[in-house]
């Protein structure tokens, strides 16, 4: 069996221990004679299971006992909507930062529901830069401020967290969470989709903090209620048990690994060295300003488009995959998130070195 370095961004790579304990314990989870996809949600073997998950996730982001953890469906981009649906209560504004594609979206979802304060717009930089902190000025009557900590897509990742205050700050960590540790205290709402730095895709987790929970309209659907899923632990409906399981292996594996402060060293290692082998060189570049550049995703495109397919095609055959950069942005994206391994990083730096040499 060959594995190859996965550089997608999502669905993105699990960690190969994590699978191969999976495969272990498909067919016959603990001695239960079933698969974990097979068990019942309410069932005490996956009941333990659940728990055992989200205190290790608990332990692992040192998230404070007045937030609510909840494993749910729907992505991310249910999240566009449930945020505005659960924190406006009588307000009729929210600020947003638009930083990037997925904050687009998000303020694209919010405007259905309130109006919208733009308090900051990256777009004249193509995204590649994020506000300077001083230049925020929130709304104090706001329900909440959004934004995006890693835009996955164009790779810019805020190196602060914004303050704002009372009002709440909601971010989607989507692809930036559990990379490093951060102050869940100084946030509202934290939402992730797992497929990126979790999981498998199917699980969303929302972090979040108890008084903001029980706003909601009271013609809200039951499912996008927070306090639908804060007041039955996630088990209102069937939720996404396998995910839920498997998210469970993965903070065991990153507890292993020396926790999330382990993984912030291990993370930083590896982005500098990709990011030094591009600046070396004037064959590749990186599009984004240095003071905001992704630990995650890390886009570079070739002095020379043209052979931008050479490229992809001669790093498959190095088992070098999925390293082609979204369709909006164009050149090449590696994403490295925890699981891909520093040994990933060494073969793409080495093939890029050699592709430059045949190829410049
Ligand atoms: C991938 C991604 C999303 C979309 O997630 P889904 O789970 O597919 O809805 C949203 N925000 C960010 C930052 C992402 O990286």
């Amino acid at each position: 069996m060959s594995r190859v370095f996965n550089f997608s961004a999502g669905p993105a790579a699990l960690p190969t221990e994590v699978l191969e304990r999976a495969g272990e314990e498909l067919l016959d989870w603990n001695g239960s004679g079933t698969s974990v996809m097979e068990m019942s949600h309410r069932g005490k073997d996956f009941m333990s299971i659940a728990a055992k998950a989200e205190a290790d996730l608990r332990e692992l982001m040192a998230i404070p006992d007045n937030y609510k953890v909840l494993f749910l469906q729907g992505g991310a981009s249910s999240q566009f909507a449930m945020v505005p649906i659960n924190l406006l209560g009588d307000k009729k504004t929210a600020d947003y930062l638009l930083t990037g594609q997925w904050s687009k979206k998000a303020i694209a979802e919010a405007k259905r529901y309130c109006e919208v304060n733009i308090v900051a717009d990256t777009s004249d930089s193509k995204f590649t830069t994020v506000p300077a902190e001083a230049s925020l000025k929130f709304n104090p009557d706001a329900a909440y401020v959004h934004y995006t900590p890693n835009e996955t897509i164009v790779g810019v990742e805020f190196p602060y967290i914004p303050d704002t205050g009372d009002v709440p700050l909601v971010a989607d960590m989507s692809s930036t969470i559990l990379s490093r540790p951060i102050d869940v205290s100084k946030f509202g709402i934290i939402y992730a989709g797992a497929q990126k730095n979790i999981g498998p895709a199917g699980l969303t987790i929302v972090i979040i903090r108890q008084d903001l929970i029980g706003k909601a309209k009271h013609n809200t659907p039951a499912m996008f209620d927070y306090k639908t899923h804060a007041d039955t632990d996630s088990m209102y409906n069937t939720p996404p048990t396998y995910g839920w399981y498997l998210a469970g292996l993965v903070f065991e594996w990153l507890k292993q690994k020396g926790g999330l402060q382990g993984m912030a060293e291990i993370n930083q290692k590896k982005a500098e060295k990709l990011y030094a082998a591009i600046e070396a060189s004037d064959f590749y570049s990186s599009p984004v300003d240095k003071s905001c550049r992704s630990w995650m995703n890390v886009p570079f495109v070739l002095a020379d488009s043209e052979l931008d397919a050479k490229f992809l095609q001669e790093a498959a055959k190095q088992n070098l995959v999925t390293l082609k950069g979204h369709r909006s942005v164009g050149g090449m994206r590696a994403s490295i998130y925890n699981a891909m391994p520093a040994e990933g990083i060494d073969a793409l730096v080495d093939f890029m070195a050699a592709f430059e040499k045949s190829y410049a």
